[in-house]
């Protein structure tokens, strides 16, 4: 279902909020006070307005509220973002998700309102860093302080052409495999117990951080 995007701050975080929200069909308001910023984003966003956002009344005027979605990409200027995001939540926006630059930032817009807040810079670290260290983790991703979904490459002989059931990862390192992604198949999503694991097959696995890095020392 189409649903109505309003993106404040269009830095690198923003644009390309923006851009990938419009390329999946959304409807987008992009806003920023920079207007040559507003300019290169006029012919992509549904609609793209210079406003400081820091000021109640344009907010107002632009029916912020109505929108299903406000994503608040103000980057370095702290004050202005954790002021936007309190102005968003008293008006009353569904859902609003605010990008943090650290973690006393974090905390801040999570207790002024924000519903959701992400760290591009830290969470893309962290990922980066799984991959360097790991040649089995293609991907990673925190879902909270204890628990990860990963990508995992399986090349280990030993877990090669042995079903699901028989490798028992649940007993023997409490994850659960999610999906499996196979050359020149479709994605297996749920899979059943009897699936047979192939060579250089990737398993989604989930489960608690430590427990994904345990598994994968194991196949290293
Ligand atoms: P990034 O790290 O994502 O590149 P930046 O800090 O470079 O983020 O960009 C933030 C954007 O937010 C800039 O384009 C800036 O003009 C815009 N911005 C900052 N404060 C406001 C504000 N009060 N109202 C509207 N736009 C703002």
């Amino acid at each position: 279902m189409k649903q109505s995007f309003a993106v404040i701050g269009l830095g690198r975080f923003g644009a390309s909020v923006c851009t990938t929200l419009v390329e999946t069909g959304q409807e987008v308001l992009a806003i920023d006070r920079d207007e040559d910023r507003v300019n290169e984003y006029m012919d992509i966003a549904t609609h793209a307005v210079v406003a400081n956002a820091e000021d109640e009344i344009a907010l107002r005027a632009l029916g912020l509220r109505n929108f299903d979605h406000v994503i608040i990409a103000i980057g370095e200027d702290i004050q202005a973002s954790i002021l936007v995001t309190l102005m968003a939540k008293e008006m009353g926006v569904q859902r609003i998700t605010a990008k943090a630059q650290n973690l006393y930032h974090a905390k801040v817009l999570e207790k002024v309102g924000a519903d959701h807040v992400v760290h591009p810079e830290r969470d893309m670290g962290e990922r980066v860093a799984h991959h360097l260290i790991s040649k089995n983790i293609l991907d990673y991703l925190e879902l909270s302080e204890e628990y990860s979904i990963a990508e995992i490459r399986i090349e280990n002989h030993k877990f090669v052409d042995r079903t699901l059931l028989d490798l028992d990862l649940r007993q023997r390192f409490g994850l659960n495999v999610v999906a499996i992604k196979r050359e020149g198949t479709k994605l297996i999503v749920s899979p059943s117990a009897e699936e047979m694991v192939l060579l250089d097959d990737t398993l989604f696995v989930i489960g608690e951080t430590v427990d994904v890095e345990r598994f994968d020392e194991i196949m290293n």
